[in-house]
């Protein structure tokens, strides 16, 4: 099968299956998902979303947290990985923000990645989300997905993410994004894949398919 019918395949699966599908990053607002992301570097979403149903009862503004100290803000994630040098960075950015833009995350790569700790991943996925920006940011789940259907033939996921900007249109970039991380997550289970219920059993070449 060419690569071509296998991203077709794949794109009417994936958008059946989850028609609806948005980030399971859990926030009321902007800025708060931009924080979600933040912290979701090294940790789960279900992690950061239990820190932060009650971290964003206080923390719903930049002006929210420049009114803490850091070790208010570490208090609050000090469950999460890295959660000293992530609540250094959530304050220096509240700050930032405040300051500089209006209270408001920006909208470009480049006043993204200038804000702390806010690297290209970060940026990607949170203009994704909230602008339906052209980007699907390869995590681990999506990495695998598309090497197991046979789209790509990669090593990580950072040559996965180069490669599908080049062979997805652009505009199945954004929708792909969180339906690929579902599909990954939840289906495509990177131990138990569940093939035996597959749409995509025809068009997937992996060879370990598994049926029970
Ligand atoms: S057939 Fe199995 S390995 Fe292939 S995409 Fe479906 S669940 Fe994943």
């Amino acid at each position: 099968m060419k690569r071509q019918e296998r991203i077709d395949a794949l794109k009417a699966a994936v958008f059946e299956m989850y028609p609806d599908a948005k980030t399971e990053l859990e926030h009321g607002n902007e800025f708060q998902l931009l924080i979600a992301i933040l912290m979701s570097a090294q940790a789960t979403d279900k992690q950061v979303n239990i820190i932060n149903r009650n971290f964003f009862e206080f923390f719903k503004t930049p002006e929210d947290g420049i009114k803490l100290w850091v070790e208010e803000i570490t208090e609050f994630i000090n469950s999460v990985s890295f959660f000293n040098n992530k609540a250094k960075n959530i304050y220096k950015t509240c700050h930032i923000l405040v300051d500089k833009h209006n209270s408001l995350p920006p909208k470009t790569i480049a006043e993204l990645t200038a804000l702390p700790w806010v690297g290209i991943k970060t940026a990607k996925v949170f203009l994704s989300v909230t602008e339906n920006a052209p980007f699907l940011w390869v995590d681990t789940h999506v990495h695998r997905v598309l090497n197991r259907i046979g789209i790509v033939k990669t090593k990580s996921p950072l040559e996965t993410d180069k490669k599908a900007e080049k062979i997805f249109n652009a505009e199945d970039l954004a929708p792909l994004h969180n339906t690929l991380i579902l599909f990954g997550r939840y289906h495509c289970i990177a131990r138990k894949p569940k093939c035996w219920n597959c749409p995509l059993i025809d068009a997937c070449s992996y060879k370990d398919k598994v049926f029970d």
